[in-house]
Order: structure tokens, then C-alpha cells, then sequence
């Protein structure tokens, strides 16, 4: 039998060693290696001019990226969130004492439906928390439409949603803030890293505070702040990657082209669903399995890919609001979430990297079509 090598659902596009060195021989001569440093500061400009934003302030992940998001708007009570996210979206809020309100999610978009949003505001709420997930941008006017009636804030997890663009417009300008994540697994790394997109100059200011245990200056310490900073080394990696990035999603819309093409008279499964004027840059590829019609379930569909190891990922199953530290809660209610719940039951992510080759789409495209 043909051994077949493995094909994982993603792979980091990393630049040229070679164009690294210049950039450790300046750290290693500087030998400034963290807080604010060049780089860093160089960093944060390059990206707001990429990312078409006000400010940007840089963390050390994303998730202590929301949780000083959470922080710096002083943010309490109960806030109104999705279940169909990474669980580090409600975690942040945990970490900050705040009761998580799970909301369902809309059939096409996956995103936090906003029709169902004021039935779940009451006098604790204090803000919304959704997620663009899969980079698709949430309903942004609905949502802020709602929070100015309730007088609540916005805070996105964009951490899907590098680069994208609607109409020309970066989608990270919505709410009151956003987070990204320069994981090793999304679209745009640092190895580890995250940032905060914020409006004005006073909130980047409380921000980058508050990253760094509060310090105003050498002796004033105006909160109980966090060490969450990005280091140099972690800066001049994303400024290199900053120089491929665009070569990198344009290889991303390529392989999501294809699967478009080869999967779409596949009867049973659902194609990730198209947004006009959307700027997509494919950090995943996510298809539904209609047990019914496809004639394999989701879970058996990932086991048959997983024989002839092609790794795919169930993003997002379990629901965040099934986990134990959450399940408990009156909003998590399956009965409170029949399409997130259905949706985590049917999704499996393909794999969507830039060096996918057109052999090995067509290899996971065979295996899914032929049975
Ligand atoms: C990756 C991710 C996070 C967490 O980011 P880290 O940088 O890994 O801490 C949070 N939310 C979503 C939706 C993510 O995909």
C-alpha cells in the first residue's frame, strides 16, 4: 500500500531563514529585547497602515489580548457571546469574573445571531463579545445598532479575521475594539502574539498600561495591570511576515478555489457560503456533512480522512457552552442553541495552508467524494 504522508489541517507559511538574520544581528547589537523596543514600535505602525486601522497595541497572545480588552473598558456583570468559538473567547471573560451569556448563531454566517441578541440583555449586561468567525464579518450594524439602544459596548474577537476587508474597509474598525491573534496556527504569525485595534489615542494609552503591569511611568502604577507584552523577537518576525503576507492569502484563496470547484456537486455537504465584496483570506476551510444525504457522518467522515492521515479539525465542537466550567449555565441550554449545536455537530475544517499542493487537494477532495 502506498504510504501516504500526513497532511495536517494547517501549516505555518513561513518567510526565507535567511531574511531573519538581518533582523536578530540588530536585536543581538541593540540588546534591547522587550518592552517597546524598535522593533515593536515599528510593528505596531507597519500593521495599522496594513490593516487600515487607528492604533494598534501588541500583546503577547490573543487571549490576554481580550482579557486586557475586558479590562481596559472596564467591562462587568454579563456580557452576550457566541458558544461557536475557540474557548478562549469565554475564558476571557471568566478570567475577569464576568458571567458569560451564550447567544445562537445564524445558519449561514456561523457568526452571533443579532436577531437573538435583546432577549438575552438584561440589567447586568455590560456588552456584547461576537466572534467573525472563519474571518466572515458578523452583522456589524445590527449588533451596534442594539448596544447603542442598551447602552452597551462592543468588543470583537477578530482573531479570524486578519486582513479582511468588506467593501475596501477593514471589518476591524467595529465596536469599540477588536482582538487578533498571531497564533502559529492563523493566517498572519508571530509564533505566539495578538494585538488590540482600537479608535483613539487615550484607549491605546490604558492599554498599553495595562499590558504592562499598569505603569505609567517609573513610579506610577495606575492599575492592577499584566505582563502580556510582545517581545522583539516576536516584532521583527511580524515585520517580516508582514513583506508576504499578501503572496500568502492570495496561495489560500487558490486552494480555496479549488475545493469550491471540485466540491461542489458533492451532494451533503455544504460549501463555506460566499460574501459579496469580502476580501477573504481563508484561515479555514469549513464544509457541513449532511449525515442524511451525504450517507457518512461528520465524525465518520473525519475518521475515514483520518486512515489516510489527512488530519482535518471539528472547529468548533464541542460548543464552548458544553465545557464544564460553562455547561451549567441557564444559556447553554442546547435547547437555548439549536443551530449552533447542529452546526457543531455537521462541521469539519479541510486543511487550508498556503503550500496545500493541487495533488494533495485533489487526494482529500477523492476521498471525500468517493464514497
Ligand atoms: C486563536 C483564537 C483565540 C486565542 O488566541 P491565542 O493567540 O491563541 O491566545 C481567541 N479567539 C479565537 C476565535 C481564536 O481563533
Amino acid at each position: 500500500m502506498n504510504e501516504q504522508k500526513n497532511i495536517f489541517v494547517t501549516q505555518p507559511y513561513l518567510p526565507p531563514l535567511d531574511e531573519f538574520y538581518p533582523f536578530l544581528e540588530k536585536i543581538w547589537g541593540n540588546k534591547w529585547l522587550t518592552n517597546n523596543g524598535e522593533y515593536h514600535k515599528e510593528f505596531e505602525k507597519a500593521l495599522c497602515e496594513y490593516l487600515g486601522v487607528n492604533h494598534i497595541s501588541l500583546f503577547a497572545n490573543g487571549t490576554l489580548a481580550i482579557i486586557t480588552a475586558l479590562q481596559a473598558m472596564r467591562i462587568t456583570g454579563e456580557v452576550i457571546t457566541t458558544p461557536f468559538s475557540f474557548v478562549a473567547t469565554t475564558h476571557s471573560l471568566w478570567w475577569n469574573g464576568i458571567k458569560p451569556v451564550f447567544v445562537d448563531i445564524d445558519p449561514v454566517s456561523y457568526n452571533i445571531d443579532p436577531n437573538k441578541i435583546e432577549a438575552a440583555i438584561t440589567p447586568k449586561t455590560t456588552a456584547i463579545l461576537p466572534v467573525h468567525v472563519y474571518g466572515k464579518p458578523c452583522n456589524t450594524e445590527k449588533i451596534q445598532e442594539i448596544a447603542d439602544i442598551y447602552g452597551l459596548k462592543v468588543i470583537y474577537d477578530a482573531c479570524h479575521a486578519f486582513g479582511v476587508e468588506k467593501n475596501g474597509q477593514s471589518i476591524l474598525n467595529f465596536g469599540n475594539m477588536s482582538i487578533l491573534s498571531f497564533h502559529a496556527t492563523k493566517v498572519f504569525t508571530t509564533f505566539e502574539g495578538g494585538a488590540i485595534v482600537c479608535n483613539d489615542e487615550s484607549t491605546k494609552k490604558r492599554i498599553d498600561f495595562l499590558k504592562n503591569f499598569g505603569f505609567a511611568d517609573e513610579t506610577t502604577v495606575v492599575a492592577p495591570g499584566i505582563n502580556a507584552k510582545m517581545n522583539e523577537f516576536q516584532a521583527a518576525f511580524g515585520l517580516l511576515q508582514l513583506n508576504h503576507i499578501d503572496k500568502a492569502i492570495r496561495m489560500r484563496q487558490d486552494v480555496a478555489e479549488i475545493y469550491n470547484e471540485k466540491l461542489k456537486n458533492c451532494v451533503g455537504v455544504t460549501l463555506p457560503a460566499e460574501v459579496p465584496g469580502l476580501r477573504h483570506t481563508y484561515p479555514y476551510y469549513p464544509i457541513l456533512v449532511n449525515k442524511e444525504k451525504f450517507g457518512l457522518s461528520r465524525n465518520q467522515l473525519f475518521e475515514k480522512l483520518k486512515e489516510s492521515n489527512v488530519f482535518t479539525r471539528r472547529y468548533f465542537y464541542p460548543l464552548i457552552s458544553q465545557f464544564p466550567a460553562y455547561r451549567g449555565l441557564e444559556s447553554s441550554k442546547p435547547d437555548n442553541l439549536p443551530v449552533a449545536t447542529s452546526i457543531a455537530e455537521e462541521v469539519l475544517c479541510l486543511p487550508m495552508y498556503p503550500n496545500l499542493s493541487v495533488d494533495e487537494i485533489n487526494l482529500i477532495c477523492n476521498l471525500i467524494t468517493n464514497n
